[in-house]
């Protein structure tokens, strides 16, 4: 069964607190519980939960470092905080909230009153990540969005460069999609839109491949920690997989069918500097190139190294 509660991780030195809370929230919510502040910080990390119910005296390190940690952490510095906690001067509280937990709990608590807080954490918690995927996916495809592609781009070009690993990019551009639109009509249009993009993403779907609609009737495809040859031969195995989807086509000058043309370039395969923009525009250079090659075309080639100037 898939488990559809949000999860909450307790975090308390008393097993007894831990079964009042795990009693009051369970039936709404997947409880997890830690009795220290180092696994606290582990569960944290592995099963990131929705919110996290944090005691301040803990065995080993306080509430207060675990808090600091999670915050100073990319993967987890999202999750909401409450302190659950007897420390109860005016001054702990400021302490807690100016860490970055959200509230504040004091012990001994009201169940009632500690089950509708949380409920409020959690329908915000689910707002913000709807907002959030919002914000990600183009609208009419549903694939992600250039915004998304642009900070992954920015992550996967310092992944590269900090690790000396290859990154491949491809520029997809559909030919002559204005006289598609056209003659087919722009409803029509944007039905091939979403077509072709579920069949580049089907197509580019390895964990680490990243695709997106990069604007118009342009897509990208980022594959980070890529081999030389592998960007070529993904964009080949995609320009045909969109010719095999035959969509009709009589305007277009080179097909009978709707095909498209695709820019591909790497990162340097010895590891060395790179500029990411230069990188785009060598996929665009190529896309550029592929155009005017007759369409329906893949043109690839590797960023030249830099010459010092
Ligand atoms: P080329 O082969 O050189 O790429 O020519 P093209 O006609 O594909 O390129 P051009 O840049 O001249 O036209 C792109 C067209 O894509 C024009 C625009 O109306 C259409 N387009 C962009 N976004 C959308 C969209 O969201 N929906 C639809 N239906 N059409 C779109
Ligand atoms: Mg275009
Ligand atoms: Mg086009």
């Amino acid at each position: 069964m898939i488990e559809k509660r949000p999860t909450i991780l307790v975090v308390d030195d008393q097993r007894i607190n831990i079964e009042i809370l795990n009693g009051a929230l369970s039936d709404d919510y997947k409880i997890l519980a830690a009795m220290t502040g180092e696994q606290a910080i582990k569960v944290a990390c592995e099963a990131l939960p929705c919110l996290i119910l944090l005691d301040v005296v803990l065995p080993d390190i306080s509430g207060h470092e675990v808090c600091r940690a999670l915050k100073n952490n990319e993967l987890t510095k999202h999750i909401p905080i409450i302190f659950v906690t007897a420390q109860s001067r005016p001054e702990d509280e400021l302490k807690g909230l100016q860490l970055g937990a959200v509230d504040y709990f004091r012990k001994p608590f009201l169940v009632p009153l500690i089950k509708v807080r949380v409920r409020n954490q959690i329908e915000l918690v689910q707002k913000t990540a709807a907002l959030e995927k919002l914000a990600w996916i183009d609208g009419l495809t549903g694939i992600s969005n250039r915004r998304l592609f642009d900070k992954r781009y920015f992550a996967a070009c310092k992944y590269a460069l900090r690790n000396k690993r290859i990154i491949s990019l491809m520029l997809i551009d559909i030919d002559f999609f204005k006289q598609y639109n056209d003659h087919y009509g722009h409803g029509q249009g944007d039905v091939v839109l979403k077509r072709v993009a579920r069949a580049l993403a089907e197509g580019a779907s390895r964990p680490l491949d990243f695709v997106a609609r990069y604007g118009g009737e342009e897509f990208v495809i980022l594959l980070t920690d890529s081999c030389e040859t592998e960007g070529a031969l993904l964009a080949e195995k995609v320009r045909q997989k969109i010719e095999e989807l035959a969509i009709p086509h009589v305007k277009s000058a080179v097909h009978e069918s709707l095909t498209i043309s695709v820019g591909v370039t790497m990162s340097p395969s010895d590891g060395s500097k790179f500029d990411s923009k230069a990188l785009l525009e060598v996929a665009d250079n190529c896309l550029y190139e592929a155009k005017s090659r007759g369409r329906n075309t893949v043109v690839s080639t590797d960023l030249k190294p830099q010459v010092p100037k």
